[in-house]
């Protein structure tokens, strides 16, 4: 798959003729905060910071709109790209006053699941390694500016808009950006995806893949039920996964990396008692598994309704009941529509 260069690119091929150490220092500079521009990474000699300077902006979105709860400890950024594509990524605190920052891995997205927003775009464009990495550079400089405490940004989940593996090349070395120059173990940072098999595949085949959390988005252990909602899944899909879950606990696995399956609990659908036991028998094929149910989130002109509270317990209960460990995602950010699901742009093209 040929993901879209960017700048990070071009900023490779400039360093080219330079000693190895100078990637470092750009590197260790574009994750310093107090650092604005390239004439202050004076850790660089000055032909270096004007040819840089001409050449790649120091950061390659800006924000159009920033949405705020500060109750609810959710913030949501519009970002525009060079290319006039916006993106959605959100910073949200957990109960323990942690943040955690929600990526976006494309503009759109191909997969088309009927109950999300960013699907109803359909695919716009991959995001550039600069791009995935500058969402964190963003949040950060943004934090610092406006004071935002604790300033320090514990985990990383890529559960914004698109679907991660579709970008795989430009999520790898971003991944790899991110464990080497910020403080975020990869125990922190979770990779959610549809299930794109070859994808995870490569993964396990990979070296240079980090070994970081993955989350699957199964949404229901009936093959049927499933592809009325996921376009992109297909018959055999169930199977594919627990033969690559068995691959993954031989060569990623270990106590500390079990696997998640994402749950959506639509309402009728995929949350009725038939479907817990599908999924309860499903998740007990799998050594080291924790499935996530997540309610659902209203989206624009959406056919489909969330779950009440007591039929989420009863489906809970099936799952614990078999044994199956399980929680349930509370999810922030509907007061400004920046959950999960929810994210989707118009183009400023
Ligand atoms: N493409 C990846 C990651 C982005 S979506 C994936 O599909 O996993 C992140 C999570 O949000 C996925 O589990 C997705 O199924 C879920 N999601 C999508 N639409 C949603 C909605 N309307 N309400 C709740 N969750 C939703
Ligand atoms: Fe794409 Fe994930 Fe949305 Fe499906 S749920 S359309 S894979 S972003």
């Amino acid at each position: 798959m040929d993901n879209k260069k960017g700048s990070y690119e071009s900023l490779k091929l400039i360093l080219k003729d330079q000693p190895r150490y100078r990637l470092k220092q750009v590197q260790e500079a574009l994750f310093d905060e107090k650092i604005n521009s390239w004439n202050q990474v004076l850790t660089l000699p000055g032909t270096l910071r004007e040819k840089l300077t001409e050449s790649i902006p120091w950061m390659s979105l800006s924000a159009s709109e920033i949405q705020e709860d500060h109750q609810e400890g959710v913030f949501k950024a519009l970002l525009k790209l060079q290319s006039g594509s916006n993106i959605e990524s959100v910073l949200m605190k957990n109960k323990k006053g942690v943040w955690t920052l929600c990526l976006s891995a494309q503009v759109g997205c191909a997969m088309g699941c009927a109950f999300c927003a960013t699907g109803a775009m359909g695919w716009k464009e991959d995001l550039s390694t600069e791009e995935i990495i500058d969402q964190y550079r963003f949040w950060k400089h943004w934090m610092k500016e406006n004071k935002i405490e604790p300033s320090r940004i514990s985990n990383l989940v890529f559960m914004g808009m698109g679907e991660p593996l579709a970008n795989y090349k430009n999520i790898k070395e971003s991944l790899n950006l991110l464990l080497d120059n910020t403080d975020i173990g990869p125990l922190h940072i979770t990779v959610s995806t549809v299930g794109v098999i070859p994808m995870l595949n490569q993964i396990l085949d990979d070296n240079d893949w980090p070994n970081v959390r993955i989350a699957i988005s199964l949404h229901s252990a009936d093959s049927e039920t499933r592809k009325s909602i996921i376009k992109s899944s297909y018959d055999n899909f169930h199977q594919e996964l627990l033969d690559w879950s068995r691959e993954y606990e031989k060569v990623l696995g270990n106590r500390r990396h079990h696997i998640t399956l994402e749950y959506l609990l639509l309402g009728g659908i995929t949350d009725t008692p038939e479907q817990a036991q599908k999924l309860a028998r499903f998740a007990n094929k799998i050594s080291n598994v924790k499935v996530n149910l997540i309610p659902f989130n209203t989206t624009p002109n959406s056919p489909f309704h969330s779950t009440n509270e007591e039929t989420v317990e009863k489906f809970l209960q099936t799952l614990t009941q078999h044994g199956v460990k399980a929680t349930v995602r509370r999810s922030k950010g509907q007061n400004i529509d920046a959950a999960c699901g929810q994210l989707a742009t118009k183009n400023s093209k």
